[in-house]
């Protein structure tokens, strides 16, 4: 059962000492239902095929969990919550394939992990695969690897759990990337980051000299502008309800922030005149693009684009919202609408080379972290999330 330890030094800063693969004790914030969660103990199985246990470094607490938590999504529970994470592979399952992860690597754990075979990954499209490893929340008894003191079984939120200590996850799902990167940047990568930047690179395909909208300034807002940046966009417009977010955007890289208007209509006017004031050539009538990562900011999307523009929509609100158009007005605008999923992108290439960017120094990814927080910071960190205060906070793992 021991996984292959090849000795051959991936040097990842603080990266654990590989064991041999037995049952270890480990501890996470569990989902129990709406409302309710623990941060308790629960043990680790080794590895089976086609899986690698993770000695998890860091994760992020994203606003997914928070749906999860409050019940906007139905969830299973009981379930080790967090999506957005990395960490040290700890040990490999038997027969691993030849290009699979290894013991020692470094990797951004996937909240999908594609199959390669379904019919969206047969068109290239993984992050809609329709039966990703590790889905249902590892809870089918026969993919059940953690379990509480008492034996009985643990879910994995999105086959992953990243905010617990150590999880078992489809090999498939950890991606190696550069070593130096700084595991707090690695979580993020997991899943705000990706989402943010592949909305405007892969999503929309922004091209240089555009402009940009973005609307909602939380960790995918924030990333959405550093796509925007990335992908050489000429005025990047940054707009939030809270004048406390829009500095950080600016640091980011956005041209312009402002706090939204009372209604859609006199927000699309701001930015109008905004960009009318830059002296833009041709973009008085609206952005190309705008992203919309609020969740409640759907109808400013919309009406902040110029006649053929595209609103991206990135934020997922809770199960069953829905949003009113103006269907006469959209369609004489000829603009589009597009939806983006985890950034349109394939974790096995988006993930390294946006570590690349972060090692390199070309993205300041690090300006999403608010703080670097404990297990026990997690309560907190989901209360800040509700009230919109702040960027990214980052559950640092302590180096067993
Ligand atoms: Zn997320
Ligand atoms: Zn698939």
């Amino acid at each position: 059962m021991s996984g292959p330890n090849d000795g051959e030094g991936h040097a990842g800063v603080g990266a654990p000492e590989p064991g041999v693969p037995g049952i270890l004790d480990a501890e996470g914030v569990v989902f129990l239902g709406p409302g309710t969660m623990e941060i308790a103990p629960y043990r680790v199985d080794p590895p089976g095929p086609g899986e690698v246990r993770i000695r998890m470094a860091a994760s992020g607490v994203c606003h997914s969990d928070l749906h999860v938590l409050d019940g906007d999504w139905t969830r299973p529970a009981p379930t080790v919550m967090g999506h957005e994470g990395a960490g040290w592979v700890e040990s490999v399952g038997p027969n691993p394939g030849t290009n699979g992860p290894r013991v020692g690597d470094f990797v951004v754990l996937a909240w999908t992990a594609p199959c390669g075979r379904c019919a969206s990954c047969r068109r290239a499209e993984g992050w809609l695969c329709l039966s990703p490893a590790g889905s249902g929340h590892r809870l089918r008894p026969a993919d059940v690897r953690i379990r509480r003191p008492d034996g009985s079984a643990l879910g994995a939120y999105s086959g992953i759990g990243t905010l617990g200590s150590v999880q078992v996850v489809a090999a498939d799902a950890a991606i190696r990337v550069d070593p130096r990167t700084d595991p707090a940047v690695a979580a993020l990568i997991g899943c705000a980051i990706t989402t943010g930047v592949g909305a405007v690179t892969r999503t929309a395909r922004v091209r240089p000299g555009e402009s940009v909208a973005v609307i909602g300034l939380g960790g995918v807002g924030l990333a959405a502008v550093l796509g925007a940046r990335l992908a050489g966009a000429r005025r990047i417009v940054a707009i939030d309800r809270l004048a406390a977010k829009l500095d950080r955007a600016i640091e980011l890289g956005a041209t312009d922030a402002i706090v939204a208007a009372a209604s859609p209509a006199a927000t699309a006017a701001a930015v109008r005149s905004l960009l009318a004031d830059g002296g833009t050539l041709g973009t008085a009538d609206g952005v190309d693009h705008a992203f919309e990562t609020s969740m409640s900011g759907v109808e400013t999307a919309v009406a902040v684009v110029r006649p053929g523009g595209t609103t991206v929509l990135v934020g997922m609100p809770a199960q069953g919202a829905r949003v009113g158009l103006d269907v006469y007005a959209f369609v004489e605008s000829g603009a589009r609408i597009l939806a983006s999923n985890y950034g349109s992108a394939v974790p096995a290439e988006i993930f390294p080379e946006i570590a690349r960017h972060a090692v390199k120094g070309s993205l300041p990814v690090e300006r999403l972290i608010e703080a670097r927080i404990g297990l026990a910071d997690v309560p907190s960190a989901f209360d800040a999330l509700r009230r919109g205060d702040g960027a990214r906070r980052v559950v640092i793992f302590p180096i067993p």
